[in-house]
Order: structure tokens, then sequence, then C-alpha cells
């Protein structure tokens, strides 16, 4: 289909000559057509049903995994360049058990019984303990991010966590003999290798998921322990130079486990100021599922820095009915007319399966949203380019 090729073009990795970023030309017809918004996912698809059921036998580790995992990262990734995506991810197929922990699951300085998450449902996750030094990731996410750059025929973006959620890890009673000033240093060593890692192997960008933003506001309506955790996540951006911190990125939510929120009812006037002081280049910020999205949006036209893109959620994964591409587009129009186009693409609000145990979504509702989001998002494209 026609959207599809224009989205299917590969584009660059630096996000300055992007064409997609580019504003829209006075000259008529050819360059008009081919403007774009840019558009990325989060990360996480729902895995297929025989892997969840095998990651339920067997460790994740297991070398007889091995085939299922192939076979879920290549059929997303086709799943996704089919609809035209212009920037894919492996879905995180990979990613067990969650896109929180993955680094250090496994290791055995931790216990199951750390900081616990708590949903809007009722229900919770619990981050692991750590119950000695010294800290260290036991793989990095350049490790997905290798096998899917070897389907991929376009540019693949990679989700990591951050260091903040990381950090909730070292226990409130601290740990003999392993200081948290020494943990804080192991964990942004071991962050920025694995954000080096992937720019090396050339992610199109490294997205840095920092869910735990809002639920802090919750947590802490002071603001108090927001603005730690915005410090520790800058100062492992201050490691990157000005040219690496255009290709990272960091996505805020309320959460999304089982079509539940932990953190929906948090304002975003008391949370985007605290969170675009980031040193980061992109911001993925849910809109989609939010109640009053006009208010969302002035928020963000505040806060948002003349150096930093937004990327706007514009589908809810915890929604389990499909939105229309007519309403994707009206939603971008909507937020083009607070943001400049320039500094504007779109998103999905969160990953369709954030924890890889979660079966309340399926992957064909995924693929379905997210091809409403490519369709609605050049749609509006489209009406923005030609009223330029
Ligand atoms: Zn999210």
């Amino acid at each position: 289909m026609a959207t599809g090729a224009r989205f299917g073009r590969p584009l660059p990795r630096d996000n300055e000559t992007d064409a997609a970023h580019t504003k829209p030309q006075e000259t008529p017809g050819r360059a008009r057509m081919s403007w774009t918004l840019a558009t990325e996912p989060i990360g996480s698809i729902p895995r297929p049903a025989e892997l969840i059921a095998a990651l339920a036998r067997t460790d994740c580790e297991d070398p007889a995994l091995g085939p299922l995992y192939e076979a879920a990262i290549r059929d997303t990734l086709e799943r996704f360049e089919a609809g035209g995506s212009p920037v894919v991810s492996d879905g995180e197929q990979r990613k067990y058990h969650n896109f929180a922990t993955y680094p250090v699951h496994g290791q055995a300085n931790t216990a199951a019984d750390g900081f616990r998450i708590a949903f809007a449902d009722g229900h919770s996750r619990r981050m692991p303990r750590l119950t000695r030094g010294p800290f260290s990731y036991r793989r990095y996410a350049d490790s997905y991010l290798e096998v899917a750059m070897r389907y991929a025929h376009v540019p693949v973006k990679q989700a990591v966590i951050s260091p903040s959620a990381l950090s909730l890890m070292y226990p409130p009673e601290g740990i003999a003999d392993y200081p948290r000033e020494q943990f804080i240093q192991d964990l942004l060593r071991e962050h920025e290798t694995e954000i080096r890692r992937c720019l090396q192997k050339g992610a199109h960008c490294v997205q840095i998921d920092f869910t735990e933003a809002r639920l802090a506001v919750k947590l802490d309506p002071s603001g108090a322990l927001l603005a730690s955790l915005v410090d520790l996540n800058n100062l492992a951006l201050a490691r990157f130079s000005p040219q690496e911190r255009r290709r990272i990125g960091v996505h805020t939510c309320p959460g999304g486990d089982l079509r539940s929120p932990h953190s929906a009812e948090v304002d975003y006037a008391d949370l985007l100021p605290r969170l675009f002081e980031l040193n980061a280049g992109h911001f993925y910020v849910a809109l989609a599922c939010e109640r009053d999205r006009g208010r969302a949006l002035q928020v963000m036209r505040k806060c948002l820095k003349a150096n930093q893109r937004i990327f706007i959620g514009v589908t809810s994964p915890i929604d389990p009915r499909t939105e229309t591409a007519e309403e994707v587009r009206d939603l971008v129009l909507q937020a083009s007319e607070h943001i400049p186009a320039e500094q504007l693409g779109t998103t999905d609000d969160c990953g369709f399966a954030p924890f890889s145990d979660d079966t309340t979504r399926s992957r064909d509702l995924a693929f379905a949203k997210i091809g409403a989001r490519l369709r609605g998002t050049q749609l509006a494209a489209e009406l923005i380019a030609g009223r330029a």
C-alpha cells in the first residue's frame, strides 16, 4: 500500500539529517508528498503462545528455547515491516522476564522480594532485591539488538531500562560492605556500557524506559522522589556527547500490565516539567489514554525544550478497542496545534506486553493498533504538510 511504501523507506540514523524530521518545504508537489512525521513503537509485542508456554516449563536461558525466540523475533520484524513501520523493534521477545529486570535476571546476588509495583486493578509486580555487592548486569540489551538487526531491513530501535528503576533494587536498610554510593557508581557504569554497546552496533535510537517516573509522583506527591530519579538519570546522560544524546530518548507512561496502569491519576503538570529536564533528545509520552488530552498537550508545550522531540502516544495498548486511523489523525492534528511539527512524532502509549507472561493482549491486536498509528500519522502528516 502507498502508506507502507513511504514508511518502508529506511531513514538515516542521524536525526538531524532525517528527512522525516524536516520541516515541510514550500516547493509544491514532490516535497509535500514525501514529507512524513516520525513514528516509532515503544518496544514490546505480546510473545507467541508457544513461547510463553515454553518459558513456563523451562529456564529462559535454556538453549532449547533458541528456535522459539528466533521464530518470534523474525515474525515480529516481518509483521512490523509488512505494515510499513519505518522504525522497528524486536518486540522484546527475548527480554525475560520484563522490560525492567532483564539485565539482572538470574544474578546470584538477588532475591525476589524487592520493591513492589502496585497496579490499579490490585495486582502487583516485584523488582529483585540486591543481597550483596558488587552490582553488575548479566546481559546487555545490545544482545537483542544484534539479532534483530540481522533480520531487519529498516532501522531498529532498542529500549533499555533506566538506572533509576534498577536503583530500586538497593535495599533501604543498606548492604554491609557495599555502600549505596558504590552501588550507584556500578549501576551507572553498567547502564552507560549498555547504551554505548547499542549505539555502537547501530541502534536507530536507544530508548530509556522510565515508567517509574509517574509512579514516583504517586508515591511521593512532593516531587522529591521524582527529582532524585531524574538527577540519577541525568548523571548517566551526562556521560554521553550531545551527538550521542540525540539518539537517546526517554519513555514515560502510567504503566501497562494485564490491562492496568499504576499511576494514571498523576497529573502531567506534576510530572513533565521535571521529566523534560532530562538531557535527552527524544521523549515518548503516553497521550491516547489521558483523560484530558488538551490539558496534557498544553503541559507538553510548556515543558518541551527547543532541542527536544516529543513522540506522543496515539494508541492505547491497555484499551481492547483498536483506534481508527482517523482518530489517530485527529489526535496528531490536535497535537500539532500545540507542538511544532518538526518537534512532533508519534508512538504507542506503551509497549504491548512489558511483562513476558502478559496474555491479555494478542499480537494481532498490537499490530492492528500499530497499523492505525502508521496510517493515521501519515494522514495527519499530509494535512500538516499541505497547510505549511
Ligand atoms: Zn510504558
